[in-house]
């Protein structure tokens, strides 16, 4: 259903109908951007949901950097990486590039996230965030040719202090600036705003007060910079969850509103499908069960080993696990033979032909609706009752999830000493950081503590980890042959 809408419908940002629409060029003239103007250009819903997820995989790693205490340095290169991967957005003197598509995207998806992130006081504030983080690093790697062309072309509020002024002040702000001469001192530039738009600076007593207003050196012209961005977008998003209803009533969006708005719990939510393009051939039933105490996460290991223990698994179980098994390069044939073995001498074995069978097919695309279904992602696992992130449904059981961690993992290294630090992550409800620990933990060979599963990715999905062990295994192995 949502494909046919997909190619069949346009949508706009604005909510407007279509005769009512004015159509604007869609390019920006700097790479950088306060957001200030909606788009107003035609954009298909399909357009509107892949420029928000990739939006939102920068948005959410930069969450996932502050949850696992990255350095600012730490986090830049992180999200630098992931830019040029899913968000890539050149200055003008860029050449041999379509500038004009990168910002489209940049602005549709800003705009579209505005949408989602706007419903609630908890979400506006994250979003601000984040966003506020995206900036900055944008800034700072700006061309500075560029960056003062875009600084030029906006209004900060702010009040260049004039040189007898300066001098009236003197004394005081001498504290604030290097100058080692007089000469030094005339030519730092001041710049006056209201105080409580740089709380930070204020607060770090980085700043003049005088009479209501902050007296900002050039060097810390940034912060002035960076509060007017946050400000504008919290400004933006209070104003945006008033116009909410009239976007409610648009049916195609808001299942993706829905869908964007969680993906901050567990990173975006995606369909792997990499499977034997990343596993590289084909598995067998007979390289499951190494495949699952080498590389495959807590959530699939679990249920392997269960069902090597009881030799039956319930429903959703079955579901997720063989789903899992089949994007990880199954073949239905291998699938059958897998888990007719795995049930044999079980208490369902008998069920098998006439029953699981049938699931197994199905799940395939093979019976009924014929659907080819993916694996379910981290996002839908969190909030699955049965079957689903280990993690998150241990969270009240310490002691169950310590052991389980210890016993399936202290084969590739793990010990006791790395429990606090994953403990710690789940009691902030940051499943995927914790899996993504143990990613680190357990590859410690081929990843640094930070990389995640290399280039700072954390984990979203079962398969996104399995695919990711076994690609680091073969990589490693190749260079050592
Ligand atoms: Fe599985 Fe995702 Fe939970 Fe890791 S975070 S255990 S991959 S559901």
């Amino acid at each position: 259903m949502f494909q046919a809408a997909k190619q069949a419908s346009r949508t706009r940002l604005n909510g407007k109908d279509d005769e009512s629409m004015h159509v604007e060029s869609s390019s920006s003239s700097y790479r950088l951007s306060l957001y200030d103007k909606p788009p107003l250009f035609d954009v298909t819903v399909e357009e509107f949901e892949t420029s928000a997820l990739d939006r939102l995989r920068i948005l959410a790693e930069i969450e996932s950097s502050a949850a696992r205490n990255r350095s600012w340095d730490e986090t830049k290169q992180v999200t630098i990486t992931q830019c040029g991967k899913y968000l890539p957005l050149n200055s003008n003197s860029a050449s041999g590039i379509d500038l004009q598509a990168e910002r489209r995207k940049d602005q549709v998806g800003h705009f579209a996230l505005r949408l989602a992130f706007c419903r609630s006081e908890e979400l506006r504030r994250r979003f601000v965030k984040a966003e506020t983080t995206l900036f900055k690093i944008r800034y700072e790697t700006d061309d500075s040719s560029e960056r003062r062309a875009f600084l030029d072309s906006k209004d900060f509020h702010w009040i260049s202090v004039s040189t007898e002024e300066k001098n009236e002040y003197k004394q005081q702000l001498s504290h604030f600036v290097s100058a080692k001469s007089e000469a030094e001192f005339t030519n730092e530039p001041f710049y006056k705003v209201k105080w409580t738009t740089i709380i930070d600076l204020v607060e770090k007593r980085r700043v003049f007060l005088k009479s209501g207003f902050a007296y900002v050196p050039a060097k810390e012209q940034a912060s002035i910079i960076y509060a007017a961005f946050e400000e504008r977008l919290e400004a933006a998003l209070l104003a945006t969850s008033r116009a909410i209803p009239l976007v409610d009533e648009d049916t195609r969006l808001n299942p993706i509103l829905d869908n964007l708005a969680q993906g901050f719990t567990a990173g975006v939510p995606s369909d792997w499908v990499g499977s034997s393009e990343t596993t590289g051939e084909g598995i067998t039933a007979d390289m499951v069960d190494s495949l699952a105490k080498q590389h495959f996460p807590l959530c699939m290991r679990m249920l392997h080993q269960s069902l090597k223990k009881d030799h039956h698994m319930k429903h959703f179980g079955r579901l997720h696990y063989g789903l899992f098994l089949k994007v990880l390069g199954l073949s239905i044939d291998e699938a059958i033979a897998f888990w007719r073995k795995s049930f044999a001498g079980g208490p369902g074995a008998d069920k098998f032909d006439k029953e699981y069978r049938y699931n197994i097919r199905h799940s395939f695309g093979l019976e009924g609706r014929r659907m080819n279904y993916p694996a379910k992602n981290c996002l839908q696992l969190h909030s699955a009752h049965e079957a689903g992130c280990p993690y998150r449904q241990l969270e009240n059981s310490p002691e169950n999830l310590q052991s389980a961690l210890l016993s399936s993992y202290s084969a590739q290294g793990l010990t006791l000493n790395d429990l606090p630090e994953i403990m710690s992550q789940v009691k902030k409800k940051a499943y995927h950081v914790a899996c993504t620990r143990v990613f680190e933990i357990t590859h410690a060979r081929y990843v640094k503590k930070g990389e995640g599963l290399g280039d700072g990715e954390s984990v979203t999905h079962p398969n996104q980890y399995a695919a990711r062990s076994i690609e680091l295994e073969k990589e490693v192995k190749m260079e050592t042959d």
